[in-house]
């Protein structure tokens, strides 16, 4: 009986690792863009972002001008394209994907500033 109740909190020490590496992460997405010079000593514990265009867990295709659902995903509330070093989105996809958003803001489906 004492036993498991060791493995219990032991479980739940574990959860609390997990949650906390998972806010470090969310954490660091948001000061990225200012410290530069923290995220090589964060990388170890940085997981590994990958492209999901070409995970397939959206498809290619789908991302047209018209898709204005999924480019918003991809662009910041201000308006401005979200960095591939945010969103782990690869070099060739996030090219198509620019193009995709740029061709939407001219049609006005999609802001070039929201305030
Ligand atoms: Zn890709």
């Amino acid at each position: 009986m004492i036993e498991k109740e060791t493995d219990i909190q032991m479980d739940l020490n574990v959860l609390e690792e997990v949650k906390k590496e998972k806010l470090e992460v969310a954490a660091e997405d948001e000061v990225k863009e200012k410290a530069s010079s923290d995220r090589d000593k964060k990388k170890f514990f940085y997981s590994k972002k990958v492209c999901r265009f070409c995970t397939g867990q959206i498809k290619p295709e789908e991302v047209t001008y018209k898709n204005v659902e999924l480019l918003r995903r991809y662009i910041m509330p201000s308006g401005k394209i979200l960095p591939r070093r945010i969103t782990g989105t690869c070099a060739k996809h996030q090219r198509h994907l620019a193009e995709e958003i740029k061709k939407a803001r001219i049609l006005a489906l999609l802001p070039f500033l929201a305030r």
